[in-house]
């Protein structure tokens, strides 16, 4: 094949690609390796992004890209619906083993976060035969029609893709009343009897890292099981060690009824996971859950080893450390910067809420310009939220000191720069 530039592929790419897809960058990459990209001119990037929070153990891992040529050297596919394979066993029994709950835990795997969101819910229905879903303002599950219409942002998520899924009910999220305000939702909005499951991301991702009070999730999951609801924690962004716990739904002692994972799981091949309670989890009826690639061996392989590097490199440990690191330069920039209004997140799940004016009203224009510094400078990052203000972090565990440094050195120029 050519070797075109940057510029080149651009063009390309405006001629054969639909505008409908965004893209942060105008750079086309090569090749990663741990925190680091590089494009097709050459160019090194430190990556703050991490493929959206999917390459928390790093690019190319050698002992995941050993799994992936092993397991595709022996069999790419051949439909878990067809024949199974060992690795998705021991996948399934790994992911029963290292989710929260102490009770018997069944398996279902997918390849999108979406779809695992989506058969969450199917499942979450089929249980309690009851159609109504719960979900929260700035929350986002996915581009689905039905994980679109869970989702709360309109623009550029849900406008112009109505009409939208029925029986999907939103409140509000994480402020202290939240739990209570559950009961206020049952007399003005639904019933709940009408309630299959209330869905949630234990730290909102999309929506603008918001981590709810210490005690949120304790109310809201009782009122739930009161109300013969059932509790689905979306760790689809906010799981397996990012935010300094194995799932970030362990920082409220909570045990979901279903969990949805994905993106990190297989380091950035493409697979999801739904795991719940065995009891909830076997209710459909055989054939009812499925599809052509969900679990694919060679993905299966990489989680696999995903799971071996997590343990054996301590990337728990990494993720705390890094976590702490950031949230102290963060609050230094904080004194520093009137721009930054608050720290979000959790663990190294941070970002910044950048904000403007006597009112501290959202600054997205800012944060565009500092994404776009850092982009020009070597760092790729990326912003979110509700309000299209927050920049967030989600830097791969691996990244070296020298590394860290250097990409926060950049993004701290970028904030002296838009502050002037
Ligand atoms: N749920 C959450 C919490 C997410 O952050 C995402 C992706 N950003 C999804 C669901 C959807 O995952 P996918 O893009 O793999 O379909």
């Amino acid at each position: 094949m050519k070797v075109l530039s940057n510029a080149q592929l651009g063009d390309l790419r405006s001629q054969y690609f639909s505008s409908g897809l965004g893209c942060v960058s105008t750079k086309f990459i090569e090749s990663g390796q741990g925190s680091i990209l590089r494009d097709v001119e050459g160019r090194e990037y430190i990556d703050f992004a991490g493929g959206i929070g999917a390459m928390s153990v790093g690019h190319s891992h050698p002992k995941i890209v050993a799994a992936i040529k092993s397991q595709a050297e022996k069999m790419t596919h051949c439909c878990i619906m067809i024949n199974q394979y060992p690795p998705a066993i021991a996948l399934a029994e790994k992911l029963c083993q290292i989710t929260p709950g102490e009770f018997p835990k069944k398996v279902v795997l997918f390849s999108s976060g979406a779809e695992a969101v989506e058969n969450a819910v199917k499942i979450a229905r089929y249980y309690t035969k009851r159609p109504a879903i719960i979900v929260f303002e700035n929350a986002y599950h996915g581009r689905t029609l039905l994980t679109m219409t869970m989702t709360s942002k309109m623009k550029p998520y849900k406008f112009g893709f109505g009409p939208f899924a029925p029986e999907i009910y939103r409140m509000p999220f994480g402020d202290v009343a939240g739990p209570e305000k559950l009961y206020d939702f049952f007399v003005k909005y639904v019933n709940p009897e009408a309630v299959a499951a209330v869905v949630a991301e234990p730290v909102q991702g999309e929506g603008g890292f918001i981590a709810p009070p210490p005690d949120y999730f304790q109310g809201l999951v009782k009122i739930c099981h009161d109300n013969g609801i059932l509790f689905v924690a979306d760790e689809i962004q906010s799981g397996l060690g990012r935010t300094g716990k194995m799932f970030a739904i362990e920082h409220w002692g909570v045990e979901p009824d279903i969990m949805t994972v994905g993106k990190s799981l297989a380091a950035g091949m493409p697979l999801s996971a739904v795991v719940g309670k065995a009891e909830i989890m076997d209710c459909v009826h055989p054939w009812g859950l499925g599809g052509t690639y969900g679990g694919n061996p060679v993905a299966c392989a990489a989680a696999l080893a995903f799971m071996e590097v997590f343990e054996s490199e301590n990337m728990l440990g990494k993720s705390i450390a890094l976590g702490k690191k950031l949230h102290d330069r963060f609050e230094k920039w904080q004194k520093k910067f009137d721009l930054i209004g608050e720290i979000r997140g959790l663990g190294a799940m941070l970002g910044l809420a950048l904000v403007k004016g006597p009112k501290g009203e959202p600054a997205a224009e800012e944060a565009g310009q500092l994404v776009n510094y850092c982009h020009e400078n070597g760092l790729i990052i990326l912003s979110c939220g509700t309000y299209g203000n927050v920049i967030r972090t989600l830097i791969p565990f691996v990244i070296t000191d020298d590394q860290l440094e250097k990409g926060l050195a950049i993004m701290e120029d970028g904030l002296r720069n838009i502050s002037k």
